[in-house]
This record gives structure tokens, C-alpha cells and sequence, in this order.
């Protein structure tokens, strides 16, 4: 019998056992994880533990300006607060806070990019998200595919598995019980997790299933599930000096299928995105899909062209929880005791931090701020039942990186896919153009 049975070994599972037992020392904590911790997306992500004053535009939409800006803020406390559980417990996962950087690479791009700046400024925060010139932009790292850009200041990278296996190592340490290897088949009420080898009956559980929940049932409609894919190059910090980008910017483009790309400590470009798809369960085309390894690879050679020499020695791929609002909600389901965290859409490296304090006080009863954010138990927002859900997410894919590459050569994207693109939106999703 377990206080809490967490079932997921990932930032989320691994955050949230750790703020329980900084919560109540006491508390027996056991995570029940499939692969090993941090196997998933947790260990093979971007690393961008990147702020939420790029969300305002989709935060005031669903809650409200004062909601939103309180829901930004508590992402840099998170930001913060990873650098702060690194040094505090000797966890060397390449922490740099360098800020993050947008790219413009078409003219709606710049646009978007002077809204954002605006927007920040109309509630109160200039200082959080600005505008750059083209100059400026070149300055941070030059790349004839960029025109001007915009800079948040919330924005650290880290070296995703180590973080991941740091917090594994810290779990272990305060007697927090993991079983890797093992596959939660269904929870029963009580809640009792089952597994192939036994199961393990607990006062509450916590889903952290990441993209694994669009077949839990119950839960399933609130996500669709697309693969991200990152390319990796030989190190070359002579390159990186010759392209000014030495200051460790996270950097992304405008594209609504992005690219994001980052530089690591050994001096070489992490370099992800622009292709990837979407599938009802989690499969291999998660982890091995050539196409979307060739795009990335794609996208890296336009944007930096002078590195044509320096090899790609790497490729890797997960999947990502997409929510039908481009953001994560966090809560408890009926009657109770099994927590939850979901919709990361892409970006939980910062959010699942969050996740794991809000989730920590929803099953100790404390009553916080953080309970009262408003991304925690929000009225849900699903997306259509299978098979349309699936499928849907597929065309829609497809359609926004065709979108986005006709936008960026500066065609008139195909009208069947202009039309497919803007469907989400005009469904009320806020996803895509
Ligand atoms: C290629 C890629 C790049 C990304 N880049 C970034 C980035 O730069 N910045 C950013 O903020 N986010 C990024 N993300 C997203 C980020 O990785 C996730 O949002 C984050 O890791 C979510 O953490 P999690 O613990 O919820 O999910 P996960 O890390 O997926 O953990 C869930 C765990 O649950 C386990 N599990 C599932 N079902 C079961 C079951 N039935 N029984 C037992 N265990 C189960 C899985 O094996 C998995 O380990 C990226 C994702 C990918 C794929």
C-alpha cells in the first residue's frame, strides 16, 4: 500500500514525487514507469525549459489577463526553480539560462513577432518579451534564412536526461519506491494501479502518462498524439563563434509546425522539427520515421548552410501530447483521488515542473495558489472520438507543414491545404494558422 502511485517515469511522474516528499517527508511515494525514467520524451526533448509570455495571445483567450499573467509567472518561478534543484542536489544537467529567441523567417513571421511584443507590453510586462531587429537577431546568431525576431527572457536549456536521471537518483535517495520495466494495464478504483506482475494499491494515483493517455480510457479525447523529430550535429564551436551564436539562445521560428534548435555544451546544433505526424496509439513512427528525421535535417541545412561540412551523427524522435488548446491543464478526475497532467503540446520541460507542485498540493489537500491557477481543472476540452480524432490530426498536420512551406517560400499555400490548415481554428481549437 502506497500513499501515492504515480504511474509514468518522466518529468512529470518524477517532479511530482519529488514536491510530495518536500510537501510531507513521510509520504510513501511509488512510481510505476514502462521503459526506464526519463525513456520518453523527458530524456529526448529539445531541452527548452522555455517561459509562457509567447502563450499570452492563447492564455488571456481561455482565462483572463490577470489568470494568464499569474500562470506566466508561475513558468519562470519553475525555470527558476529546475536551476535551483540542480545545484542544490548536485545534478549537472548543462543548466543555461540564456533566454529564447524567435526567429522570423517570412513576413507574417515578423508580424507575429510584433504583436507578441505588443501584447507584453499592453499587460504590463515589456520587459518579459521584445521586439529585435534584423541586426539584433543576426547579432545572437546569424542566419541569412532570419529577418527580424523577438526575445523572451524566460528561457534556460538543459540536457534532458541528465535532468531526468538526476531526479531519478534524488527519488531514490528519499525512499521514493520505482518500478521500472513495468506497465500499469488499467487503474482500478481504490485506486489500484495493475501491472502484468502485480499491483499496487494506493490513497491517490497520478497519471503521467504524457502522449500514452490518447488510449487511457476516460481521458483519451482531451489529447492527439504527433511525433517530434531532433537532428544532431558533430560538435563545431568554431562554426558556432563564426555564426555569433555563442550566448546559448534557445531559438525557434514562426512556423506553427516549428522548428526549435539550441546549441550544447560541447558546441554543437541540437536542431528539431518541421515534419512528424500524427497517429492514433504510440508506435514506431514515433521513434523511427526517416521522413521526418530527413525534414529536420532538411529545415538545419537551410537555416545554417555555412555548416554544410560539419556532419549530422545523430536523429531521434518522440511523440508529443497535443491539447485542443495548445496548452497543458493539470487536475483531479472523479471521484477524487487520481490526479492528472496533460497537453503539453511540445513544450513540458518548464510546464511539467509546474505540474509536479500544483499536483503535489491537489493530493496533499493543501490549499495554494497554485491550485487556484487557472490551467487547473479548466471545464476539459476534447477533441472528436476516434477514428475522426486520428485521422483528423493527420490531414491537419499534413496541411499545416504545407501551409507553413508555401508561406515561408513566399508561394499561396495550395488551397486545399490553406482550407484544411484553418479548420482547428474555425472548430475552436487554438491550433494552427
Ligand atoms: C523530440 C521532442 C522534443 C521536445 N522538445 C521539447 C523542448 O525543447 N522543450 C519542451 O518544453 N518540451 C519539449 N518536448 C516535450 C516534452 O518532452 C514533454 O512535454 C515532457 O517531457 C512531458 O513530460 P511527461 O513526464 O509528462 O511525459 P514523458 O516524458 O512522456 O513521460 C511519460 C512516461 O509515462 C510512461 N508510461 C506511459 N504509459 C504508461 C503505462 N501504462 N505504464 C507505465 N508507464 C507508462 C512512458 O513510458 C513515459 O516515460 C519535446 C518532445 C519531443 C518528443
Amino acid at each position: 500500500m502506497a500513499d501515492v502511485v504515480i504511474v509514468g517515469g518522466g518529468f512529470t511522474g518524477l517532479w511530482t514525487a519529488y514536491w510530495l516528499l518536500e510537501r510531507n517527508p513521510n509520504l510513501g511515494v511509488t512510481v510505476l514507469e514502462q521503459d526506464i525514467c526519463g525513456g520518453g520524451p523527458s530524456g529526448r526533448n529539445g531541452g527548452f525549459a522555455s517561459g509562457w509570455w509567447d502563450e499570452l495571445d492563447g492564455l488571456i483567450h481561455l482565462y483572463g489577463t490577470e489568470p494568464a499573467v499569474r500562470a506566466a509567472r508561475q513558468i519562470g518561478v519553475s525555470i527558476a526553480g529546475i536551476e535551483e534543484f540542480c545545484s542544490k542536489h548536485g545534478v549537472d544537467a548543462w543548466f543555461r539560462r540564456a533566454g529564447y529567441m524567435y526567429a522570423a523567417t517570412g513576413p507574417r513571421h515578423e508580424l507575429a513577432c510584433e504583436e507578441a511584443a505588443e501584447l507584453a507590453a499592453h499587460v504590463g510586462v515589456p520587459d518579459e518579451l521584445r521586439r529585435l531587429t534584423r541586426e539584433e537577431v543576426q547579432a545572437r546568431c546569424a542566419s541569412p534564412a532570419f529577418r527580424s525576431g523577438a526575445f523572451m527572457r524566460d528561457g534556460a536549456s538543459v540536457q534532458p536526461a541528465l535532468l531526468a536521471r538526476g531526479l531519478r537518483r534524488v527519488a531514490l535517495e528519499r525512499a521514493v519506491t520505482i518500478h521500472e520495466g513495468t506497465t500499469v494495464t488499467r487503474l482500478d478504483g481504490g485506486p489500484v494501479a495493475v501491472t502484468e506482475r502485480g499491483s499496487v494499491r494506493a490513497k491517490q494515483a497520478v497519471l503521467a502518462i504524457n502522449a500514452w493517455a490518447t488510449s487511457w480510457p476516460g481521458i483519451g479525447r482531451r489529447v492527439a498524439a504527433w511525433s517530434s523529430y531532433i537532428v544532431l550535429t558533430e560538435p563545431a564551436p568554431e562554426k558556432l563563434a563564426e555564426i555569433h551564436w555563442t550566448g546559448g539562445e534557445l531559438i525557434t521560428d514562426l512556423r506553427h509546425s516549428v522548428r526549435y534548435f539550441r546549441t550544447t555544451r560541447d558546441g554543437r546544433i541540437a536542431f528539431g522539427g518541421g515534419g512528424g505526424r500524427a497517429a492514433p496509439r504510440i508506435g514506431d513512427s514515433f521513434t523511427q520515421d526517416h521522413e521526418a528525421v530527413r525534414q529536420a535535417a532538411e529545415g538545419f541545412r537551410r537555416f545554417f548552410p555555412s555548416w554544410h561540412e560539419v556532419p549530422i551523427v545523430d536523429a531521434w524522435g518522440g511523440p508529443i501530447d497535443v491539447s485542443p488548446t495548445h496548452l497543458p491543464t493539470f487536475g483531479t478526475l472523479p471521484p477524487g483521488n487520481v490526479h492528472f497532467a496533460l497537453g503539453y503540446t511540445g513544450n513540458g520541460v518548464a510546464p511539467s515542473h509546474l505540474a509536479g507542485r500544483v499536483i503535489a498540493d491537489l493530493a496533499t489537500g493543501a490549499d495554494t495558489d497554485l491550485v487556484r491557477l487557472p490551467m487547473v481543472n479548466p471545464r476539459p476540452r476534447l477533441f472528436p472520438p476516434e477514428p475522426l480524432r486520428s485521422l483528423g490530426a493527420a490531414v491537419v498536420r499534413r496541411a499545416v507543414i504545407s501551409f507553413d512551406t508555401a508561406e515561408e517560400r513566399g508561394e499561396r499555400p495550395n488551397a486545399i491545404a490553406d482550407a484544411v490548415a484553418h479548420l482547428p481554428r474555425r472548430m475552436g481549437y487554438l491550433l494552427g494558422p
